[in-house]
C-alpha cells in the first residue's frame, strides 16, 4: 500500500527497496530495482516545501504547548523550549520531507504518462 511504502520509506517505483540507509544518509539509487533517486543536481530543492509544511505546523505546536505549560511567564523562554524539543526532530523531518518529495514526484510521473 502506497502510504505504508511512503511511511516506511520504501523506494516509490518498487517498494521494497529502502530509500535510506541510515539516520541521514541516503541511498543514491534503489538497492533493489536500481532507480536513481536524486536525478539531478537540486532534484531535492523541492522537498524544502514539504519540509516547511512539516516544521512549521510542528514547532507551531509545540510553541504553543510551551506557552501553556509555561504559562504564559515568558513567550521568549517558552520559544525557546519549543526549540529544544524541536531540533531533534529535524532528521525526522529531513528524511519525511525528501521520501514525500521521490513519491511526488513518482505519482506526478505515473500521472503525465
Ligand atoms: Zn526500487
Amino acid at each position: 500500500m502506497l502510504l505504508i511504502d511512503l511511511l516506511t520509506g520504501r523506494c516509490p517505483w518498487c517498494r521494497r527497496g529502502r530509500i535510506f540507509r541510515g539516520v541521514l544518509a541516503m541511498n543514491r539509487s534503489c538497492p533493489s530495482c536500481g532507480a536513481v533517486f536524486e536525478k539531478e543536481p537540486g532534484y531535492f530543492v523541492g522537498a524544502m516545501y514539504f519540509s516547511y509544511f512539516l516544521a512549521v505546523p510542528a514547532y507551531a505546536l509545540l510553541a504553543l504547548i510551551s506557552l501553556r505549560v509555561l504559562g504564559n511567564r515568558s513567550e521568549l523562554l517558552a520559544f525557546a523550549a519549543a526549540l529544544l524539543v524541536f531540533l531533534p526532530l529535524s532528521p525526522l523531518i529531513f528524511r519525511a520531507s525528501r521520501v514525500i518529495w521521490l513519491y511526488f514526484d513518482f505519482l506526478l510521473q505515473r500521472r503525465l504518462r
